[in-house]
């Protein structure tokens, strides 16, 4: 029996790949659902070439885009809870995360909900509410196998020991687009600068919290949330190569360490087919070719993002939420030029301070803080206009 795959954002850089592995894993699995934004006619070609009929857009103009399209077998709806019926479909298995941004929030409390396993890209899931779907784990038998490649690879070396035996999770970090600039030339740098990504092609708004290190802060909480291990317990460190994707430091000393090339579909493929590894057909390393791997402290002066994430740990409930909208707001900002790099840092520090944190009890808390971050972060852009 094939499994069942539900697939949100497939338009998306991690959309597109999830896409390339069912693809090579066609024997194994079934695409069932598709969802985008409004790319309707990727979406469309991709729900011929799936045999996918059942199909969700972001608002009624892409649907009606969309329909015109298809043939009249293929169902077309929009809107969230269009998301949230595909996703709880009885016989769905496996639904795959990758929308961008906060979309994928309730589609995911939703299929947890439901028992299926969420293979989760959408870090801003755990970020924004992470207490809220641990409790949803905690209480059901969904699962999250986490597909940020970092996450994948803490998930991967956490089988070398039992989670009370984990002394350290150590996240790697390619350092971004500016990692052997100075602070002077990065805060003259253009968005197109920061898009420049040394190893990962990635989605724009994920290259520029690369370059920010934003991304990492946001990976900070988001294994918190995951792995549930104590704030002192969680390091980064730089790591040019991208090759070790991530580290676990055992009560003994001993370090399991992830490897594989820098592509997502590693982590994709493993989060479908866990707990069995399956041979795919992805890229081995070349131990001839690689040279040597490379490890730098972060600079935490040229780089607040991670003083900026242990301080939304250390206030929890909300922050974190808090932490990664005004984040969101700023990085358009900094794509319309209308703030420079350093104000995203800036804008997050002052929304942040501006905040109460709250316990994250429900999903109206977490979107409530979620909306009062984003009003706050537009009117620190409106007085800080370059
Ligand atoms: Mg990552």
């Amino acid at each position: 029996m094939k499994k069942k795959v539900v697939v949100l954002g497939s338009s998306g850089s991690i959309g597109k790949n999830t896409m390339r592995v069912l693809e090579t894993l066609s024997d194994r699995f079934e695409v069932t659902g598709l969802a985008v934004k409004n790319s309707v006619e990727l979406l469309a070609e991709q729900a011929v070439k799936f045999k996918c009929r059942n199909l969700v857009v972001a608002d009624a103009a892409a649907q009606q885009q969309l329909e015109s399209l298809l043939p009249e077998d293929f169902t077309c709806r929009c809107g969230v809870q269009a998301l949230v019926d595909m996703v709880t479909q009885e016989d769905v298995d496996i639904v795959v995360c990758a929308i961008v941004g906060t979309g994928g929030l309730l589609p995911v409390l939703a299929a947890l909900q439901a028992n299926k396993r969420v293979a989760l890209a959408s870090k801003e899931v755990m970020v924004m509410a992470g207490d809220l779907v641990n409790a949803i784990l905690s209480g059901g038998h969904g699962e999250i196998i986490p597909v940020d490649s970092e996450h994948s690879a803490i998930f991967q070396c956490l089988k070398g020991g039992s989670h009370p035996e984990v002394s350290k999770i150590i996240l790697t970090a390619s350092g971004g687009a500016f990692r052997d600039w100075s602070c002077e030339k990065m805060a003259a740098a253009s968005w197109q600068d920061a898009l420049a990504h040394p190893v990962w092609s990635m989605g724009s708004k994920v290259t520029i919290d690369s370059a920010t290190l934003m991304n990492k802060a946001l990976e900070i909480v988001e294994a918190s949330r995951l792995f549930q291990v104590r704030n002192e317990q969680l390091e980064v460190v730089i790591h040019p190569q991208s090759l070790i994707h991530s580290m676990v430091e055992f009560s003994d000393g001993a370090i399991m360490a992830q490897l594989s090339q820098p592509d997502m579909r590693f982590a994709i493929q493993y989060a479908m087919t866990y707990p069995e590894r399956c041979e795919g057909n992805l890229e081995r390393l070349d131990w001839r070719k690689i040279g040597q791997l490379t490890f730098l402290p972060p600079d935490r002066k040229k780089y607040p993002s991670l003083d900026i994430a242990f301080a939304a740990l250390a206030a929890g409930g909300t922050m974190p939420a808090v932490m990664n909208a005004a984040n969101e707001v700023a990085v358009q900002a900094f794509c319309n030029e209308a703030i420079t790099l350093p104000q995203i840092w800036r804008c997050v520090e002052q929304v942040m301070d501006k905040h109460n944190a709250v316990k994250l009890d429900s999903l109206e808390t977490a979107l409530a803080a979620d909306r009062e971050a984003r009003i706050a972060a537009e009117e620190f852009i409106r007085q800080n206009k370059i």
